[in-house]
């Protein structure tokens, strides 16, 4: 058995999207939109799931691995880090493909490997859903960043009181509406704790000086009536026009939207693969460096899905990769 004493490490992201964000749930209509994104079961907050996180690291951790060693062999055989380490790590019919499973391979140990009979390995690294921390919404004001003391509990350490039917910001002020809704402004004590906060996050001065704190309750239905929905057509491959009766509405979190999420990085040295020792990573931070690397693509190569109607890309904020605990 292999020796899983927990010694790990966990690291908090931030990000930004720069593009409006759809990770779909893969069907159910809700309301008039036809292609729904995925929510928090409680809150009914849509959120990026942390294996939708987990599946496209994996990938550009893979095509990162290939750039650098773009002649790996596995016992004789030409073994691509890409696409074969990327992907569900199931064998093609003829036997190509498959994750390679091997403790020398920076993308199967850390993101773990599927391999049939044999079994499978978990994986390094475990990723938590990304969830809306700051939400933009349109007012006469100009933008608001709107977020919850359900979203800063993590982030500021601290509890934020902020219930019923109103506003909280810096200071009084007269009433604002965040899209359909007209609430009152009232003052909240900690706010130089939160905006603090977010500021060492690499939130923007921007952001911070436009932000906005509602009840849980309310951010629930802020975000839910502030979402972007689109409407689109279908384009048949053979003509290049739009189909009959094609049209389809889809929602995706805004451009704008501040996310956050947490890495933890196990220690290697308390797992073994098929009797050998990790090798292609030696501690919880050379974990975290492959899932880093990776995390930079999603500024580029983005997440979910309509990539190329121009979705889906995610900037990690300086100082959003950070440290927040460890444990032996
Ligand atoms: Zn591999």
């Amino acid at each position: 058995m292999p020796d899983t004493a927990r010694s790990f490490q966990v690291s908090r992201y931030v990000g930004l999207a720069l593009d409006p964000i759809h990770v779909g749930t893969g069907g159910s209509r809700l309301g008039r939109v036809d292609l729904t994104i995925v929510r928090d079961p409680v809150t009914r907050v849509p959120k990026i799931p942390g294996s939708s996180l987990a599946g496209v690291l994996r990938a550009y951790a893979a095509m990162a691995q290939q750039d650098k060693h773009p002649n790996r062999q596995v016992n004789g055989k030409q073994k691509p880090y890409y696409p074969d380490c990327a992907g569900q790590g199931q064998p093609k019919q003829d036997g190509t493909g498959g994750h390679c499973g091997q403790p020398d391979c920076p993308i199967c140990t850390v993101f773990g490997f599927a391999r049939g009979d044999a079994g499978g390995f978990a994986g390094l690294a475990a990723f938590s859903d990304a969830h809306v921390l700051l939400f933009p919404v349109a007012t006469r004001e100009g933008p608001v960043w709107v977020t919850c003391p359900d979203s800063l509990r993590d982030i500021i350490g601290q509890p934020v009181e902020a219930d019923g039917e109103a506003i909280y910001r810096e200071v009084d002020g007269s009433p604002l509406n965040l899209g359909w809704l007209m609430l009152p402004v009232k003052k909240l004590g900690v706010w130089d704790s939160i905006t603090q906060a977010l500021k060492a996050r690499g939130v923007t001065e921007e952001i911070t000086r436009a932000l906005a704190v509602v009840s849980d309750k309310l951010f629930s239905h802020v975000v839910n009536s502030n979402l972007e929905v689109r409407t689109s057509v279908s384009i048949d491959p053979g003509t290049g026009a739009a189909e009959e009766g094609a049209l389809f509405t889809y929602e995706a979190i805004p451009r704008g939207t501040v996310l956050s999420w947490t890495v933890t990085c196990r220690d290697p040295k308390h797992f073994r693969i098929g009797n050998q020792a990790v090798t292609a990573v030696r501690s919880p931070e050379e974990v975290h460096g492959v899932v880093r690397r990776a995390s930079t693509y999603l500024e580029h190569l983005g997440i979910g899905g309509m990539g190329t109607r121009g979705m889906g890309r995610l900037r990690v904020l300086q100082g959003g990769a950070q440290h927040i605990g460890e444990a032996l």
